[in-house]
Parts: structure tokens; C-alpha cells; sequence
């Protein structure tokens, strides 16, 4: 056999890791087998590009800050009738309104699972290749606010935009204060038409003046959110009233249980 001694230096240099770990013991598999060599590379760059892949999927959701255990799998669709599952899907694909950066805006009271849909969004488009930051609103626009002090405003919205999407989360939760809602306007004028934005919030747009400073930039801000916008409203019981009384009444019912067998 050629000398093949610096091998694992030449996959270090050109940055091939998995090449680096796996090629010996393929090596023996192919000569066992007898692969032809094409098939043999063929078979490394494989492994390579499906290490490359999970590695990348692996950061992307680590920068996104995704709150855990939100996913479309445990999001219980029956328990909110005004949502059509299909349409859900389609979304949480991406393609064409991630592409086109369109928005999506999600309304409903508090507990009717707003976040965990955003959130399970986010992690079906991080899974199809997109990139995604879940922010809530309010500190999202602190980090703004003190870029803004450090002049570094636009170097920090130019991080921003590598992120096809961004989840602000809680967005009524800002409150109408001049240069901080200006803020939040800037940022939606930058990228309006080109990157997206998922909002949550639990005050319909007429009460938007409670956030924007005036009438007019409250009328902008949701003139560019909604145009080519989606918009869902969940009305349904607060998922997490259901679920505390669901909880008592299981609690009561072992109680009940229990203090008929000690009467017994
Ligand atoms: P919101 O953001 O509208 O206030 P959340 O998304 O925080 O509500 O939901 C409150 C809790 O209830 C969370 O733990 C969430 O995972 C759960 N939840 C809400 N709706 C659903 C649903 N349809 N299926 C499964 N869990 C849900
Ligand atoms: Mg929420």
C-alpha cells in the first residue's frame, strides 16, 4: 500500500472532521467488500454532508433561543378550532413567505398557546433550513435601545438580518415610549418586504396606539406588518386554565377516592 501517513493532516487542513474520524474503518470496508474507490469517496463525502447538516441544524437552534418543548407535535390543534391545521403546516414549511420575507401575526388572550405556536413554527422552519431568532419584544428592543447609546445600531440590525425570521414574542408588551417604539418601528421598516417577522400579541390593532408613541406610526407599523401579512386569531379557552382545572379535578377525585376507602 501507497503511504497514506498524512492522510488524517491533509482531511484536518481541508477541514473534513467526519472524513478524518471514519475513513479507516470505511477504508477496511471497502477493501473487504471491494467498493470501487469512486464508491468508496462517494460514501465519505456522504457521511461528511450528513454530519455538516446536523452540526448546522444544531447551531441554528441553539442561536435561535427557541423555548424548549414547544413543537408542532405537542401542540394539541383540537383544542383550538379556529386554526386550520393544514394552513399551520404550510407555514411552519416556509418556502414562499419566508422567501418573499412576509409576516405572520398571531392574536388571542393570554394561554390560548400564541408563544408554543410561534415557537413551533420556528422550529419547523429552523428544520427546513431557515434561520430564526425567538426574541420577546420588550428585550429585544432594550438590546436596541442600548446599541443605540453605543452607536452600534446598525451593526446590530445588520445581525438581525441573517435570521429569515424573527419571533417577537409578547409584542404588546412594549410599552409607547418615544425612542424605544421608534425603535421597534425602524425595525420593522428594515425589514419590511424582505426578511419576516412572526409576532404574538394579546391587543388587537386598534389598541396599537397603547404601543406606538402616535396615532401615525402605530397606522405604518401595521400597514407594512400586515401587508402580505398572515394573520391568525386563537380564540379558544386559555389552554392553561383547561389544563390547571383538569389537574384539580383529578387531584379531587383521588381525594374524594381516598376518603371513601377510609371511611371503608
Ligand atoms: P400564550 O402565549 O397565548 O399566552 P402559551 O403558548 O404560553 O400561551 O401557552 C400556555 C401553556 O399552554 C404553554 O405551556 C403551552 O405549551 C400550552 N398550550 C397552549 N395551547 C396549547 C395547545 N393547543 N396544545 C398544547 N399545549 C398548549
Ligand atoms: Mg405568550
Amino acid at each position: 500500500m501507497k503511504d497514506v501517513g498524512s492522510l488524517p493532516l491533509l482531511l484536518k487542513q481541508l477541514a473534513l472532521p467526519t472524513m478524518q474520524v471514519l475513513w479507516e474503518e470505511l477504508a477496511a470496508k471497502a477493501m473487504d467488500q471491494g467498493w470501487h474507490p469512486a464508491y468508496f469517496l462517494k460514501i465519505l463525502c456522504e457521511h461528511e454532508l450528513a454530519h455538516r447538516h446536523s452540526r448546522r441544524l444544531a447551531r441554528h437552534m441553539k442561536e435561535s433561543h427557541l423555548p424548549s418543548c414547544k413543537s408542532i407535535e405537542s401542540f394539541d390543534f383540537a383544542a383550538v378550532p379556529s386554526l386550520n391545521k393544514t394552513q399551520i403546516m404550510g407555514l411552519a414549511s416556509g418556502d414562499v413567505w419566508i422567501e418573499n420575507g412576509r409576516n405572520l401575526l398571531i392574536f388571542g388572550p393570554s394561554g390560548v398557546g400564541k408563544t408554543h405556536l410561534a415557537a413551533a413554527i420556528g422550529e419547523q422552519l429552523i428544520q427546513g433550513g431557515y434561520r430564526v431568532l425567538f426574541t420577546r419584544t420588550t428585550e429585544l428592543v432594550q438590546k436596541l435601545q442600548a446599541a443605540k447609546k453605543e452607536f452600534t445600531l446598525a451593526a446590530t440590525l445588520d445581525k438581525l438580518d441573517k435570521y429569515h425570521c424573527l419571533i417577537l414574542d409578547d409584542f404588546g408588551y412594549v410599552k409607547r415610549n418615544g425612542p424605544e417604539t421608534s425603535l421597534l418601528f425602524e425595525l420593522i421598516s428594515e425589514r419590511y418586504e424582505r426578511r419576516s417577522i412572526v409576532l404574538t400579541c394579546n391587543q388587537p390593532f386598534q389598541q396599537w396606539d397603547q404601543i406606538f408613541e402616535d396615532k401615525h406610526m402605530a397606522i405604518a407599523a401595521v400597514d407594512r406588518l400586515i401587508h402580505h401579512g398572515t394573520i391568525l386569531e386563537l380564540s379558544a379557552e386559555s389552554y392553561r386554565k383547561r389544563e390547571a382545572e383538569s389537574r384539580l379535578q383529578k387531584e379531587r377525585g383521588s381525594t374524594r377516592k381516598k376518603s371513601k376507602s377510609q371511611e371503608l
